[in-house]
């Protein structure tokens, strides 16, 4: 096919530019210079995200643009229709969601944690730290749906203490059989139980522990543990298969807290209600009923009294993903808002043409650019610590949040309608300041984890 010749001298230029062919443009300083000094400087005109991609690993590089191929393909068809249901009897799967979950097991999203042949991710890729794999994978998730994220990544939270107990065994005999499952269109999710109706900062934070009575507690009978209480806010609790549920052993405080792995049909388990919350609402966030649930010695994860190490491991490997989420919804806003700015006109002449416009525009890619550099910063290891993780959390979703308020200030009252998808984005995000801790208690931390140096200053 031939394609029609462009004068590129005669492309327009945003108000107050020269356009990318003026001689005096950034482009053409780049191309008067030598060869070699062009392949050092470089200079194309590609947006913001290819060049971010470019700048990682080849095998991260191809995850990236196959979870964005993903999440445009599957998760942006039904972003708003889902967000916008009837809340939904307990248990029960809406068609869209039911079908998101058979596509994503089957495309691989609900298995990567394991390099294949034992789980979905490419060996090139595996060899990258799990944490910066799922912020790939998260951002461009939430980038387009927070809620459809939640459903498919609060599986990754639910598996994470039973890859962290590092026993072979323990990981072949509960997680492959599900990721077989999965992989055939199946569904098997696992959900991640830690927070209580009367204890949500404290099972986070170890001051709060030090003195919290537990509420779900294990006593022992033959062969096992009888589980009782309630656990609240679980996401994914209603569909779960499996679930990673921690308990106080009777009689003991939190330092005897057992992480067991809870199958859905064991009697005396119940998911009792789901929440009608704010945002992520294709993600339940249930209520769970113990009531004298029999959970055999094999369902010990890592051993008694260890729930408190995979809670806390659990919580440093998933906040930078939350971070991530953060980043997800920052671009969202900052997408649309660019969109918004070029197809509105206002005086004769489109928004994106007002300098303040601009302005604000550079000001949400450069914060979304910044936290997204925060990110993959703390997500570069396969030994994250809980500083840095928490810091990562609760800067990002902070940032987030004065994003979408610029973008939303930007579309005015076209901010509040459903169909501009922004009201959604600040929903979604806003959860983000709150879940895995609170910024608060991330805040707290980032100074429990460096108190050692604090300390030493305060006694030096
Ligand atoms: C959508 C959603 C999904 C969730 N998913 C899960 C899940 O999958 N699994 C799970 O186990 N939990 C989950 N949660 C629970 C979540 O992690 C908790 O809600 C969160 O930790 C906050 O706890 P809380 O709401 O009980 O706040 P509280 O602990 O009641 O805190 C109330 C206020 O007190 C402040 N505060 C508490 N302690 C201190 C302190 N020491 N110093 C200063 N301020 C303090 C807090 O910052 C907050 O402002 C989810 C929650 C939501 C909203």
């Amino acid at each position: 096919m031939n394609m029609p010749e462009v004068d590129l001298t005669q492309l327009p230029a945003l108000e107050g530019h020269v356009a990318g062919t003026h001689p005096l443009s950034a482009r053409s300083a780049a191309s008067g210079l030598s060869g070699l000094t062009r392949s050092v400087v470089g200079y194309a005109p590609d947006s913001l995200w290819e060049i971010e991609t470019a700048r990682l690993p080849s095998a991260l590089q191809a995850l990236r643009r196959k979870a964005r191929a993903f999440a445009e393909r599957t998760l942006a068809p039904r972003a708003l229709e889902v967000d916008a249901l009837a809340h939904w009897p307990v248990g029960a799967t809406p068609a869209p969601l039911a079908s998101l979950l058979e596509e994503a097991g089957r495309a691989g999203w609900l298995t990567d944690m394991l390099p294949w042949p034992l789980g979905s991710a490419p060996l090139g890729e595996y060899r990258h730290p799990l944490v910066l794999r799922a912020c790939l994978k998260v951002e461009e998730f939430s980038r387009v749906c927070g809620g459809q994220m939640l459903l498919l990544c609060a599986h990754t939270l639910g598996i994470a203490p039973i890859l962290l107990t590092g026993n072979p065994n323990t990981i072949r005999r509960f997680v492959l059989p599900a990721f077989r499952a999965l992989q055939r269109g199946e569904p098997h999710l696992f959900a991640f139980a830690i927070t209580e109706p009367g204890a949500g900062s404290d099972v986070e934070d170890g001051m709060g522990a030090a003195q919290l009575q537990p509420g779900v507690v294990a006593s022992r009978v033959d062969g096992g543990w009888q589980l009782n209480g309630r656990k609240c806010f679980i996401s994914g609790g209603d569909l779960a298969q499996s679930l990673t549920v921690f308990a106080a052993l009777e009689g003991e405080g939190m330092a005897s807290w057992t992480c067991f792995l809870v199958n859905r049909d064991m009697p005396g388990f119940r998911p009792v209600r789901t929440e009608l919350k704010m945002g992520m609402r294709a993600s339940g966030a249930a209520e769970l009923e113990f009531d004298q649930v029999f959970v055999p010695d094999s369902h010990v994860l890592g051993g008694l009294r260890k729930g408190w190490s995979l809670n806390r491991e659990t919580l440093n490997l998933s906040r930078t993903p939350v971070a991530a989420m953060a980043v997800g919804f920052a671009q969202a806003a900052t997408d649309i808002a660019a969109d918004f700015a070029c197809r509105t006109q206002l005086g004769g002449k489109a928004l994106v043409h007002y300098q303040d416009v601009q302005l604000t525009l550079a000001q949400m890619m450069a914060e979304t650019s910044a936290i997204r550099a925060l990110v993959w910063q703390s997500a570069k290891t396969w030994a994250p610590r809980q500083g840095t993780a928490s810091m990562a959390k609760f800067h990002a979703t902070d940032v987030a949040m004065r994003v979408i308020a610029l973008a939303q200030d930007l579309l005015g009252n076209h901010a509040l309608l459903h169909a501009n998808r922004l009201e959604k984005v600040y929903r979604d995000c806003r959860l983000t300041q709150i879940f895995e801790g609170t910024n608060q208690i991330n805040r707290l931390s980032v100074v429990e984890d460096f108190q050692e140096t604090l300390l030493a200053r305060a006694a030096g």
